[in-house]
């Protein structure tokens, strides 16, 4: 099975469109890591396409903050991005109101591939924490089972290669190494998943990239050859941006899809 891995779409319909015409014909199912909406103008497009095409959806802290859960302040948000999530609570059906309600708060471990979890921020913080560097994700890698751990939340791809090491006599030696790499766009990465070889997946965010590429980004999974294949995709940023002119969004969010930080 290939699996379409997409995470931070935040209501960026342009920037999902253009994934989803790039990935044509090279997935079978679909997981989205959360923040489905926020920031972006057309929330409600975003989550009827995952509500239709979506097998596995867990919630974001936006998504999360959008429903007015006790749980998240939506004064602890900037205020930028509290005037986006205030304006998206407004535009959202009672339809896609229910759904967003409807997706898990905890990590997730996909039907028939059970070596993988898949989370928005973290194992350990599911809808907060940031894996940002090799010993945030060494913490993490101690609180989950399974090979593999997929998150988003970052807007940045990222791969972190969990390693233990083994003695001259093939005997674990307790030691473990985490490697920190930058995947390379549209190169295909073999996981070699194992008892000593573990790792986290950041697809990086389809809807506002922060790594200083604009493009948007999302992963091709493939289970059967276990690999993973980082993508980018350009996108009519200019459609997005006039889309959040019309709604009177802030003016530095509608700026940072061109730069993408
Ligand atoms: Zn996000």
């Amino acid at each position: 099975m290939r699996v379409l891995v997409i995470s931070d779409i935040h209501g960026n319909l342009a920037a999902l469109e253009s994934v989803v015409g790039d990935a044509l014909g090279k997935y079978d199912t679909v997981w989205c890591l959360g923040d489905v909406v926020g920031y972006g103008p057309s929330p409600n497009e975003c989550v009827a396409w995952v509500r239709e095409n979506a097998d596995l959806c867990v919630i974001g802290n936006h998504d999360w903050a959008v429903l007015g859960r006790p749980g998240i302040n939506v004064d602890d948000f900037n205020p930028m991005a509290r005037q986006a999530v205030l304006w998206t609570r407004d535009t959202l059906t009672p339809e896609n109101h229910s759904y967003l309600d409807t997706l898990p708060d905890r990590p997730i471990q996909p039907d028939g591939a059970d070596c993988f979890l898949v989370t928005h921020a973290s194992p350990r913080e599911p809808v907060w924490e940031y894996v940002l560097t090799p010993g945030i994700a060494l913490e993490n890698f101690a609180i989950f089972a399974q090979n593999a751990c997929l998150v988003g939340h970052t807007h940045k791809p990222a791969i972190y290669r969990w390693h233990l090491e083994r003695g001259l006599e093939n005997e674990e030696t307790g030691e473990v190494t985490i490697d920190h790499v930058l995947p390379e766009p549209d190169m295909r990465i073999a996981l070699e998943l194992s008892a000593t070889q573990r790792v986290i997946l950041n697809p990086g965010s389809v809807g506002q990239p922060r790594d200083n590429d604009p493009r948007a980004a999302y992963a091709l999974l493939d289970l059967e050859k276990m690999s993973w294949e980082q993508k980018r995709t350009a996108y009519p940023i200019d459609l997005t941006q006039s889309l959040m002119r019309r709604a009177d969004l802030p003016r530095r969010l509608i700026d940072r899809l061109n730069y993408g930080w």
